[in-house]
């Protein structure tokens, strides 16, 4: 299947549609207003972890670095925990988009669906669904009754093309005896003596089949619909201690509150108001940022994930270290006993 211009009577034929590639804007969504979401469960705050947690999940932490030693987290001195909590808020929004354009295969002989079965529906009516919410795919199919045959542009018709190669005579010079038949005064072995080869571009026949028809000297033109979905993701984290605030993301938490409609109401009533302004914030960016799509579903949710600060020291060297996430993972940028590969600290 190609694109391009189709001839100017097959437009005509076809109203609604642009003649070239096209994005088109769904027309306005008549929502009915979006339920107002249960009230957030009260933060149930994750518990946080103790010396011997801690201490298995530095453990863990150094096992998958492998230069690390792991003396160091079998026997720091923990000092202090500090138990924070982070809080990360994720709002998705999952769209749809059509796009169009004229293309043509082909033509086989098979029925043709054209413009006198009907007026082509326009793109935001032909109905065609996602196989899954929040996750990005696409779909194409012929716009109906958009179907028209016409002769093959690139060949007249005629289904093949001159053999650019040969000239169309079907046989070329013998490189090996330059033509003349004769190598050392001997017949040439190639061409047997007759200074021509056959053209392995038409295999002798000085035509080439036409490539966008095939052979068959007509085309097929049609409107192809591609419909695209996708997830918008916007997010916002709070985080106060020294931890990446990226990794909150990846870290596993208690999940307080969370909502899925066409289009979610904002987090109102989170009883931490920068989760309230963000998802304010996020929602309302979501509502307009995207012109040319629909909006399908939202879903949004707001997660607690516990942090702990922890202050160790080693060999008289201190070092801060952060616990986070039900899953324990650790964080330890100044770990005590990091070495570069080869070195055999134990
Ligand atoms: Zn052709
Ligand atoms: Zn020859
Ligand atoms: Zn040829």
């Amino acid at each position: 299947m190609e694109s391009g211009n189709p001839p100017d009577d097959i437009l005509q034929s076809v109203s609604g549609y642009a003649p070239t590639d096209n994005l088109i804007a769904p027309p306005v969504q008549n929502l009915p207003p979006a339920a107002p979401s249960a009230p957030p469960a009260p933060p149930k705050l994750p518990t946080h972890v103790n010396e011997e947690q801690a201490r298995a999940a530095l453990q863990h932490l150094a096992g998958e670095n492998l230069c690390w030693g792991r003396k160091a987290a079998d026997e720091m001195d923990m000092t202090s925990i500090t138990p924070s909590s982070a809080f990360h808020y994720k709002l998705e929004t999952f769209t749809e988009s059509r796009k169009t354009k004229w293309v043509f295969v082909p033509y086989n002989f098979t029925d043709v669906d054209g413009p006198f079965n009907g007026p082509a529906p326009l793109p935001w009516n032909i109905p065609i669904n996602p196989d899954s919410l929040f996750e990005n795919h696409e779909k194409t199919c012929p716009v109906p009754h958009t179907e028209n045959v016409k002769p093959c542009k690139f060949c007249s018709g005629i289904g093949s093309k001159k053999c650019l190669r040969c000239d169309a005579k079907g046989k070329i010079r013998c490189s090996p005896c330059n033509g003349s038949g004769f190598v050392d005064n001997q017949r040439c072995m190639a061409c047997n003596g007759d200074g021509n080869q056959r053209c392995a571009d038409c295999r002798g026949d000085g035509r080439i089949k036409c490539g966008p028809c095939s052979g068959k000297g007509q085309l097929k033109w049609f409107i192809k619909l591609t419909v695209s979905w996708q997830t918008h993701i916007g997010d916002h984290i709070i985080e106060n201690t020294g931890l990446p605030d990226s990794l909150i993301r990846g870290a596993e938490g208690e999940v307080p509150f969370s909502d899925m409609q066409i289009m979610v109401p904002p987090v109102s009533h989170f009883p931490v108001n920068e989760i309230n302004a963000a998802s304010m914030s996020l929602v309302s960016q979501h509502a307009t940022g995207f012109p040319n799509e629909r909006i399908i579903k939202q879903r949004h949710q707001v997660r607690v994930i516990p942090v702990s600060e922890i202050q160790g020291e080693y060999k008289g060297q201190l070092c801060t270290f952060w616990v986070y996430g039900t899953n324990n993972l650790a964080y330890a940028p100044d770990y005590p006993q990091k070495c570069c590969c080869g070195c055999n600290i134990l």
